[in-house]
């Protein structure tokens, strides 16, 4: 098992929902986080001042990580801040619904850009750094709707699906040094993004799931730490944390 504590993480779209409990559960592990934003400045000072008020070592840094330069940037200051990079995890998403039929061109180049784009473009920035740590790590969080499909949602689905190829080719590649590289595919969590879903069509989710409840972003955060802790021989995989509705 790794102590983490010492270690740097990046944690996109950091400061509310899921990522905000990844955050959470590393910075009191005593790992250093850099907490990427995009809109959400106030929830990122929030955060930040809350848990630099319980004794952790946390950084807020806005950057739009669709974009090269920006997620380069945000690497950087991370470099600047905490020396290092040793965690990568890929959390920022959106989600824009629509049937195939009434999808645009700009629907889906934004869904893809955002959650799968900015995988290269984080990754890219930080691999340098990544490999020169005793322990590296990239967990992209992916989702169950990558595995499985889901009605509306053909651009999150490839966007979610192309995060689990890109997991296993590059876990390949970096098999041979101390860098692993895991997809978690959560089922659905009680967050903003579900909040967004109709409740009648949440409901029908709901009772189709074995364990008959969303899961909690904590539960998520749990595969996080498991995947930085006690991973080493864990590559290419995915972590389904869904309830068991897919199995
Ligand atoms: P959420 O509450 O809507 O949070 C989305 C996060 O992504 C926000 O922190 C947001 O930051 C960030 N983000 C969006 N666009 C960004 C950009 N261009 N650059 C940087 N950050 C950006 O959703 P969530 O449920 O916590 O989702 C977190 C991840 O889990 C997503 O990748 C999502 O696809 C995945 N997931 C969620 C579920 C679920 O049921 N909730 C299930 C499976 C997978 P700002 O607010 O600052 O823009």
């Amino acid at each position: 098992m790794t102590h983490l504590e010492g270690r740097v993480a990046i944690v996109t779209g950091g400061a509310k929902g899921i990522g905000e409990v990844i955050t959470t559960a590393l910075a009191k592990e005593g790992v250093k986080v850099v907490i990427n934003y995009n809109s959400s400045k106030d929830a990122a000072e929030a955060l930040v001042n809350k848990l630099a008020a319980e004794g952790c070592e946390v950084y807020a840094c806005q950057a739009d990580v669709s974009k090269l330069e920006e997620a380069k940037g945000l690497v950087e200051e991370a470099v600047q801040r905490f020396g290092k990079v040793d965690i990568l995890v890929n959390n920022a998403g959106i989600t824009r619904d629509r049937t195939f039929k009434k999808l645009s061109r700009e629907d889906w180049d934004r869904v893809i850009d955002v959650n799968l784009g900015s995988v290269y473009n984080t990754t890219n920035a930080a691999l340098p750094y990544i490999t020169e740590s005793e322990e590296g790590r990239i967990i992209n969080i992916s989702s169950i709707i990558g595995q499985a499909g889901g009605f509306g949602q053909t651009n999150y689905s490839a966007a979610k699906a192309g995060m689990i190829g890109f997991t296993k080719s590059l876990a390949l590649e970096l098999a041979r040094t101390n860098v692993t590289v895991n997809a978690i595919c959560p089922g659905f969590i009680g967050t903003d993004m579900v909040a967004e879903m109709p409740e009648a069509v949440l409901e029908k989710i709901v009772a189709k799931v074995p364990k008959q409840r969303l899961g909690t972003p904590e539960e998520i955060a749990k595969g996080v730490l498991y995947l930085c802790r006690d991973g080493a021989y864990i590559t290419g995989q995915q972590l389904n944390i869904n309830g068991g509705l897919y199995m």
